[in-house]
């Protein structure tokens, strides 16, 4: 009899994750700060003799270096001693250290104990890797069920979730694991032959991950320090310095992931001559993107390979399945989406599904009736009309810039940088759309509203925000850089209606903004009538033009008519 808890372990270099299964669906469990992600990251206290591990553990590595270790994984199965102060610890003991840790948490959190857990292994892992962790769980007086490869605990999950979608990729047998995570980089093809996953192939680079994205960041920094302050560091050995910016590098990463820039202004990271020396600077998604592209480039190599080992082309592959903290990274979806020609993306949290993968493995053993996974997710691709390309025929520009991708899970906030055409340009109609394709025009228009800029010279940057809720509303925020110039719109998705709080009060209205607003203005009494009676009229031959369905003259009316209403309300005709 089982009767127990169902428990799956990501052990991975840098985090690692627990899953419980509960009412059959598998969940990750919040341990730290809310989080579900625990740091692998060991310390021992010599005062007391106390082990800690985690975020706790994380924080004392800069004052206790020698107290600490990171990445164990990396020797799991080696013949070595690692030293904790004075103490000696095998890699088998560190990681049961880890294991004791997720498992008293999560038994706390459930109030029962936790004593049978299935364990993931990266797919290359030899054999003495594989007993290595074994024992690891068993040092933490836990049966290991099973050890599964990571790649198939990602790939179970995905194939226990409803996702409607799937449908194409669900016919072919073969799935692609790519797993970016923070010192590694695994990709797997399986095939699912009925019950059975077969590995067909598993290349990767166990020294390449998020931790180079950050390295070459911190180069970035320590050169503006040097410019700025005629000091390098680089070659300093200063650990607290460095400890410092690489947290500085993370966070700057992670925005960057959802921004498009990030704006850092860090005071005092070291002291020259005496002086601090601050950190004050704004880097954009491009020129980071420039500095990775490289090491991005070196795992699609690896994905080339794994393709060639499996004797598979890109078309048989069915699904891709993203896992690990820096597959978040956009352009390396980006750079699989051109591999692939197709959309890339994640929809269960890429940090999570190799534990909840491992979960729904150990609901499998024990016979435990297994639930369909559902998850939230954003069935199309949101984004705006930009003037990107034109089309030369109709001189129209058509082309849809996307900014939250298909099967992104909600809620979800990401953002983008546009910039303004013209010299002084006074207005922006910002065109919302859903779909895949390129072309504004095979994608349907959810909603579109105006959005005034303050005079600037052409190429004025305005940040658009897309927040996508669980309700299904996107709240949509534009600011123009540089100026107190923000406008927040909410779009409900399901009924395509706009509500617009600075003029509805919360209230929902039809995306005919327009009409509404210019009626409003129409009958300001502050407003001279000659400019009233202009207004009237162009509304009335707008409202007809929207009866007649007229694209061209709606367009052009449109325009006319925000320039009017513009006009108005920066009281340009008092006169
Ligand atoms: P993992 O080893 O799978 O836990 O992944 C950890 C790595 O993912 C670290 O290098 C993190 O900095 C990185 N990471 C986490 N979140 C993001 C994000 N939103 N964008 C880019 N990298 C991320």
């Amino acid at each position: 009899m089982h009767n127990e808890p169902i428990c799956g372990i990501d052990l991975g270099t840098t985090n690692s994750c627990l899953a419980l299964l509960r009412d059959g669906t598998p969940e990750p469990l919040c341990m730290e700060e809310g989080s579900a992600i625990v740091p692998s990251i060991v310390s021992r206290d010599d005062a007391t003799g106390r082990i800690i591990v985690g975020r706790e553990a994380l924080n004392r590595f800069a004052a206790f270096p020698h107290h600490t270790v990171r990445s164990i994984k990396r020797l799991m199965g080696k013949e070595t001693t690692v030293f904790l102060g004075e103490q000696g610890y095998s890699p088998e003991e560190i990681s049961s250290f880890i294991l004791k840790y997720l498992v008293t948490k999560g038994g706390e959190a459930i109030g029962r104990e936790i004593r049978r857990v299935v364990i993931t292994v990266p797919a290359y892992f030899n054999d003495a890797q594989r007993r290595a962790t074994i024992k690891a769980g068993e040092l933490a007086g836990l049966e290991v069920v099973r050890i599964i490869n990571e790649p198939t605990a990602a790939s179970l999950l995905y194939e226990n979730v409803e996702d409607e979608d799937a449908g194409d990729e669900a016919a072919s047998p073969y799935i692609l694991v790519y797993d970016l995570g923070g010192g590694t980089f695994d990709v797997s093809i399986l095939e699912i032959k009925g019950e059975i996953k077969e590995v067909l192939a598993s290349c990767g680079d166990s020294a390449l991950g998020g931790d180079d994205f950050d390295e070459r960041l911190i180069a970035f920094f320590l050169r503006q320090i040097r410019e700025q302050y005629g000091h390098d560091f680089s070659d300093d050995g200063d650990r607290a310095l460095h400890t410092r910016l690489k947290a500085i590098a993370e966070q700057t990463k992670i925005t960057l992931s959802d921004a498009p820039f990030a704006r850092i202004s860090e005071v005092a990271v070291t002291v020259v001559n005496g002086e601090p020396v601050n950190l004050d600077l704004e880097l954009t998604r491009k020129e980071y993107e420039e500095m990775i592209a490289d090491l991005v480039e070196q795992t699609v190599v690896k994905v080339n390979e794994a393709l060639k080992e499996a004797h598979l082309e890109c078309d048989d592959i069915g699904r891709i399945v993203l896992v690990g903290g820096s597959s978040r990274t956009p352009l390396v979806q980006e750079r699989l989406e051109q591999l692939f020609e197709r959309t890339v993306s994640f929809s269960i949290d890429p940090d999570l599904c190799v534990a909840l993968g491992a979960c729904v493995q150990h609901g499998l053993i024990v016979g435990e009736p297994l639930g369909h996974i559902l998850i939230d997710v954003t069935a199309h691709s949101l984004g705006v009309k930009t003037s990107d390309s034109f089309d030369p025929e109709s001189g129209d520009a058509d082309f849809f810039s996307t900014i939250i991708r298909r099967n992104t899970a909600i809620p979800t906030r990401k953002a983008e940088l546009y910039y303004s055409n013209v010299d002084n340009q006074k207005m922006v109609k910002v065109e919302v759309f859903q779909g895949e394709s390129e072309s504004c025009k095979e994608n349907s228009c959810i909603g579109s509203f105006p959005y005034s800029l303050k005079p600037a010279p052409a190429g004025s940057p305005v940040i658009t925000e897309f927040a996508y809720d669980k309700e299904g509303l996107i709240h949509i925020t534009l600011e123009q850089k540089g100026f107190d110039n923000r406008k927040e719109v909410t779009l409900d998705i399901r009924s395509n209606r706009l509500i617009d709080p600075e003029e509805a009060a919360g209230e929902e209205k039809i995306v005919n903004y327009m009409v509404s607003k210019g009626r409003k203005l129409a009958a300001r009494s502050d407003t001279p009538q000659k400019l009233r009676d202009e207004l009237s009229a162009l509304l009335d031959e707008y409202v007809a033009a929207l009866g007649e369905g007229n694209e061209a003259s709606i367009d052009s009316l449109e325009e006319r008519l925000l320039e009017l209403m513009d006009e108005i309300e920066e009281g340009a005709g008092d006169e």
